[in-house]
C-alpha cells in the first residue's frame, strides 16, 4: 500500500458533482426515510454521506427532535458523560499566508508579531501545568522560517517542563500548516498525539476565494495533508471545516468524503473532526461578516448528524459558545472541549490578557479552567478527564478504533477519566470545584457497572489520594 500511496497524484478526492447530487437527493425527505436513516444510525455503523444529508435536510421541528434524540443516545452509550478537556498554546503568530477570515493573516499590519522563544514557551507551560492542564494543542502561524525542525523542539521543549508540584504535559497535540512526509516524520518522532489541520473549506472555488496568497493557496497539497501525515507513521489525524465560509451541508459532505477517503487508504478514518464558527478577528473583514453564518440550530444539527454519521470520532468544541448551547452541544455528541483557551502567543502569563489587537480571534468565554470545570460538573454532570492513555499505551489510529467498537470507551474510559480528575481534585481545585467534584466522583464509583473492576478503581483513587500519580488502565 506504501509504494501505492507514495506514487499516488494529488487528485481531489472531493467529488463536488457527487455532493450536489447527494444533496439534491436529499430535498424534503420523508418522515419515513428520515427515521429510516436514524434506526440505521442506532446501529453505530456509521452513515453514507447522503444519509448524512437525509438528517440535514429535514426541516420538521419533531423530526430535527427525533435526530437529536438519536445522536443522545449514541453519545451515551458510546462515551458516557466523560468530557475530555485541553488547552491550546500558541507558539507563533508569524504567518505568511493571507486567509481572508484569521487575524494572523500576512496583510494585518497592525498584528504585534511573536514567536516564543523556548524559554518563553517553558513559562507558557508552566502557566499551564500550574492550574492542571495536562493536553495541549499546540497552534502555529506559517511561516518559511519556522519549519519541523524547529517545530520538534518546541514539542521537545513543553514534554520537558515537567516539576514535582505542578506535574506534565501528557499528551501534546499539534495543529500546524501542512509538511511534506519527511517533516511529517520529523513531528511523529517527538511523540505528538494528534494532527490536526482543518480543510477549511471543500468547495474549491470558496477556497480560493479566501486563500489570497502564501502556500496555503494550494487546496490539494491542504487537502491531502492528513494522508501524508498517515504515511509519515502519525495515526491519529484531526479533520476540521470553518463553517461560515460555505453552504453548511455540502461542507459536512466533504468532511465525510474526506473521512471515507481516509477510511480507504489507511483503515481508519479521523481520531477527531471540529468545527469552528468564524469568529470575529481584527485585520479581517470577512470574520466580521461571514458569508455563510451558521445559526445556533444548525449548528447543534451539524453535531448531531455527524456523531451518528462517525459514531467513534471524537467531536472537539471550544469554550467559545454560550453555556446553554454547549450543554445541548455536549448532550448530541461533543467528547472534547477546550477550556480556559487564550489566543495568541505569550497570552497565558499576560496579566492583561484580554486584548483583541493580538488574538487569532475573540474568544467569548474567558472564564478560567476551574470556573469551566465547576460548571461542567455542577450544570451538566460531566466527568472532565486528561486521559492520555491510550496516546501512552500505542492504542492509536486504526488499533484504537477497534478498540471502541468493541465497547473500550465506556470500559476504560470512564474510570481512566476518574483517575484523572481525582488528581485534578487533589491538587489544582478550588474548594467549590472539590467539593462539587467529589460528590460527583463518588456518586460515579458507588454506580460502577463491574464490581471486580471497581474493587481496583477504588484502589487506585485511594492511591492517588496518598500521593501516587498517573495512574491508568
Ligand atoms: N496556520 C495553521 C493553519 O492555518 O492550518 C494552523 C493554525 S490556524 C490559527 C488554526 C485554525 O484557526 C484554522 O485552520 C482556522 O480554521 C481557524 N481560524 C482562523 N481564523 C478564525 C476565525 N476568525 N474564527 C474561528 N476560527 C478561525
Ligand atoms: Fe496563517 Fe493559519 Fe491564520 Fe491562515 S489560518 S492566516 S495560515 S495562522
Amino acid at each position: 500500500m506504501t509504494v501505492e500511496i507514495l506514487s499516488r497524484e494529488l487528485h481531489n478526492f472531493i467529488d463536488e458533482g457527487r455532493i450536489w447530487d447527494d444533496i439534491a437527493r436529499a430535498e424534503n425527505p420523508a418522515p419515513g426515510l428520515v427515521r429510516d436513516v436514524l434506526e440505521k444510525g442506532l446501529e453505530k455503523k456509521g452513515l453514507s454521506p447522503h444519509e448524512a444529508a437525509v438528517l440535514l435536510k429535514n426541516t420538521d421541528a419533531d423530526l430535527d427532535e427525533e435526530i437529536f434524540e438519536t445522536a443522545r443516545t449514541i453519545k451515551k452509550g458510546i462515551y458516557g458523560n466523560r468530557l475530555v478537556l485541553f488547552a491550546p498554546l500558541y507558539v507563533t503568530n508569524e504567518c505568511g499566508n493571507q486567509c481572508a477570515y484569521c487575524g494572523f493573516n500576512a496583510k494585518n499590519e497592525d498584528l504585534e508579531r511573536r514567536t516564543l522563544t523556548m524559554d518563553e514557551l517553558r513559562k507558557e507551560v508552566e502557566a499551564l501545568e500550574d492550574i492542571g492542564h495536562k493536553r495541549l494543542l499546540l497552534v502555529y502561524g506559517e511561516h518559511p522560517k519556522l519549519g519541523a525542525e524547529w517545530m520538534a523542539d518546541t514539542v521537545r521543549t513543553v514534554y520537558d517542563v515537567t516539576s514535582e508540584k505542578s506535574g506534565e504535559i501528557r499528551r501534546v497535540n499539534i495543529n500546524c500548516a501542512p509538511l511534506d512526509v519527511e517533516g511529517f516524520r520529523t513531528l511523529g518522532e517527538v511523540g505528538i498525539g494528534t494532527y490536526q489541520c482543518f480543510q477549511e473549506s471543500y468547495h474549491q472555488k470558496t477556497y480560493a476565494h479566501v486563500h489570497h496568497a502564501g502556500r496555503k493557496t494550494n487546496f490539494l497539497w491542504r487537502l491531502h495533508a492528513l494522508h501524508r501525515a498517515q504515511e509519515a507513521g502519525i495515526d491519529d489525524v484531526a479533520q476540521g471545516v470553518l463553517f461560515g465560509l460555505f453552504d453548511t451541508t455540502y461542507e459536512v459532505l466533504g468532511l465525510l468524503y474526506h473521512a471515507l477517503q481516509l477510511e480507504k487508504d489507511f483503515g481508519v478514518g479521523p481520531h477527531t473532526i471540529s468545527f469552528p464558527r468564524i469568529e470575529p478577528a481584527l485585520g479581517s473583514e470577512l470574520a466580521f461578516n461571514p458569508p455563510h453564518p451558521t445559526t445556533d440550530h444548525q449548528f447543534k444539527k451539524i453535531v448531531a448528524v455527524l456523531r451518528i454519521a462517525v459514531p467513534y470520532t471524537g467531536l472537539i468544541l471550544t469554550t467559545r459558545e454560550t453555556a446553554e448551547l454547549r450543554k445541548e452541544l455536549l448532550e448530541v455528541g461533543v467528547s472534547q472541549l477546550s477550556a480556559g483557551s487564550r489566543t495568541y502567543p505569550g497570552a497565558y502569563q499576560d496579566p492583561n490578557y484580554d486584548r483583541p489587537d493580538v488574538q487569532q480571534f475573540c474568544v467569548g468565554d474567558s472564564r478560567s479552567l476551574d470556573e469551566v470545570i465547576h460548571s461542567i460538573v455542577t450544570e451538566h454532570g460531566y466527568v472532565p478527564s486528561w486521559c492520555t492513555a491510550c496516546y501512552r499505551l500505542g492504542r492509536t489510529g486504526e488499533h484504537f478504533m477497534e478498540l471502541a467498537k468493541q465497547g473500550f470507551i465506556q470500559k476504560f474510559c470512564l474510570p481512566n477519566g476518574l483517575l484523572t480528575f481525582k488528581e485534578y481534585l487533589e491538587d489544582y481545585a478550588s474548594e467549590r470545584t472539590r467539593d462539587a467534584g467529589m460528590a460527583l466522583l463518588n456518586q460515579e464509583v458507588d454506580s460502577f457497572p463491574d464490581p471486580k473492576f471497581k474493587g481496583s478503581l477504588v484502589r487506585r483513587l485511594d492511591r492517588i489520594q496518598h500521593g501516587e500519580r498517573d495512574l491508568y488502565y
